[in-house]
């Protein structure tokens, strides 16, 4: 028997959870500022959406989660990234017949790989990506790279780097491809054996070998740069001046690759260089595609681009920098139950409370009137209601303001009111101006 989480996978506690609640908030936030809109598709797809053609990423060949069922001839793969499926799903659902092309649609949600488990590498992870389909322009690949850029920007990070190349177009890439095969030529029996697989799927991907990357034969590779035709060369220099324009600090890494088949022209990488964040630094990924529209059944043509961002990767370079993403928020109120007896009304109490909005809470296991008072500092309680057999008996509660220091006796009648009363300073406070506030101030009122 074994009741441990896979290799892998961890689980996300509720002490945990508010920072994953902040990303995904501020990623719906960013995202409707931007003009993308959602799109969920299926956790799982038919094998062929991920393993097409003779694709030699390591991610279709070696670290894909598929299975069969008994008695199916099915095949499913528990996706490992999100691009294949919206792509399959913007076809099949015939969203390029939309009268507003480009779609922009974004995703939040678990992917799987089986890799090596190391820290920033999981089995399971998340991912919040974008893509925008149906409209080729280099101003849309800014436009991508910009969203991404500022929403890490907005969540403090600093020490980011966007570093950016391209593959050209196809002609561009069978002409280096070519040049490739033969630089590799002799020394390729010496090269690890994902690189001899490289060599005859897609001699690109041996530029992004981690195990014969410091060989001199890599270092004295030709340069894509080299056999870019004219009209590649000039995409890739409007990408570059828009990124200018938008005030993005780019580095061009003639080096970058990336690891799936796909991509035509733009290919970037945004990498955190905090010393704190070990070897997985990429925090977000990706790049145009000009083929997998039509691969996938959609009209000839069609272009799109996008990126991927890893989410746990996201947080570790964010505690990297010092930046806390989970302010706890206290209890609006704690009811401290002071007689066995008067149980039911203290569960009135806190269920009228709750229907007006003040997060709230109350003891279930009959605890000492010292142990419930530690309770209230632990939650950080405003507000503590004490009920005991002599408030009943006189119909009232006591309130007391754990921040001003007051103590008053309430009506059971009153109580909202009373609330309310010691709220609204708070709420009059928050001066941030921000329609969707997050920050921490109470806004029973609006509720
Ligand atoms: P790497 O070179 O690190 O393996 P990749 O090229 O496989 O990355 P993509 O498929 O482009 O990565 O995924 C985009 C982003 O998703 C990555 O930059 C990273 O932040 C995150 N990511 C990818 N694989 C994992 C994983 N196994 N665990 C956690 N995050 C991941
Ligand atoms: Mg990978």
């Amino acid at each position: 028997m074994n009741y441990q989480v896979p290799r892998g996978t961890q689980d996300i506690l509720p002490k945990d959870i508010r920072k994953w609640h902040r990303l995904e908030e501020l990623i719906r936030q960013f995202c409707h500022v931007y003009n993308y809109d959602e799109i969920r598709t299926p956790i799982f797809e038919h094998t062929n959406v991920f393993k097409r053609g003779n694709d030699s990423s390591d991610m279709v060949n070696k670290e894909m989660y598929t299975f069969q069922l008994e008695n199916s001839k099915t095949s499913l793969t528990l996706r490992p990234e999100g691009t294949a499926g919206v792509v399959r799903s913007f076809v099949e659902n015939k969203l390029f017949g939309s009268a507003d092309l480009p779609v922009k649609m974004y995703y939040v949600g678990p992917q799987f790989r089986h890799e090596r488990p190391q820290k920033g590498r999981m089995r399971i992870f998340h991912q919040f990506g974008v893509e925008v389909i149906g409209a080729k322009s280099p101003m849309l690949d800014v436009e991508t790279i910009a969203l991404g850029w500022s929403f890490v920007s907005a969540l403090g990070l600093k020490d980011m780097k966007v570093l950016i190349n391209t593959l050209g177009d196809d002609a561009s890439r069978d002409a280096y491809r070519t040049a490739l095969k033969e630089h590799f030529k002799n020394d390729i029996d010496d090269m690890c054996a994902d690189c001899k697989r490289r060599y005859e799927q897609n001699p690109l991907r041996i530029l992004d070998c981690k195990v014969d990357h410091e060989k001199e034969i890599m270092k004295t590779a030709p340069k894509m740069q080299d056999y870019l035709n004219e009209e590649s060369q000039a995409y890739f220099e409007e990408v570059l001046e828009g990124l200018d324009a938008l005030g993005i600090p780019y580095e061009v890494d003639d080096r970058l690759v990336r690891g799936l088949d796909y991509y035509t022209h733009t290919v970037f990488e945004v990498v955190s260089v905090n010393k704190e964040m070990g070897a997985q630094s990429t925090v977000f990924a990706g790049g145009r595609y000009d083929g997998l529209v039509e691969y996938f059944g959609g009209p000839q043509g069609m272009s799109g681009i996008g990126w991927a961002m890893g989410l746990e990767r996201l947080l570790i370079a964010c505690e990297a920098e010092g930046i806390s993403l989970d302010e706890e928020e206290g209890l609006d109120a704690y009811v401290l139950c002071l007689s066995p007896s008067v149980k039911k009304e203290a569960l009135q109490v806190v269920s009228l409370l709750r229907a007006n909005g003040y997060r709230s809470d109350t003891d279930y296991l009959g605890r000492s009137f010292k142990a419930q008072f530690k309770t209230v500092d632990r939650k950080k309680a405003r507000i503590a209601i004490l009920i005991g057999e002599d408030e009943v008996e006189k119909g009232e509660v006591t309130i007391k303001d754990t921040l001003h220091k007051t103590q008053q006796s309430v009506p059971f009648d009153d109580i909202i009111d009373s609330m309310d009363a010691l709220f609204e300073e708070e709420n009059e406070e928050c001066t941030c101006g921000e329609e969707n506030c997050t920050c921490g101030h109470h806004h029973h009122h609006e509720e």
